[in-house]
């Protein structure tokens, strides 16, 4: 058994969700949040990638 880091629950799922620096031990619900973030914040960063080439 791990606790998760995201929701303190334990559980004997836990995947290790690893971001520059930082890992974090999280049960499946936290980890699929935390894979969702991030997809979106690099979207956003597309996103403001695109406007930033789109002018100039
Ligand atoms: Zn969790």
């Amino acid at each position: 058994m791990a606790t998760c880091d995201g929701c303190d629950v334990e559980t004997d799922e836990i995947k290790v969700y690893g971001k520059g620096r930082t890992r974090q031990r999280l049960c499946s619900d936290c980890y699929e949040d935390a894979v969702r973030d991030d997809e979106i914040a690099r979207e956003a960063e597309d996103a403001m990638g695109g406007m930033m080439e789109y002018k100039g």
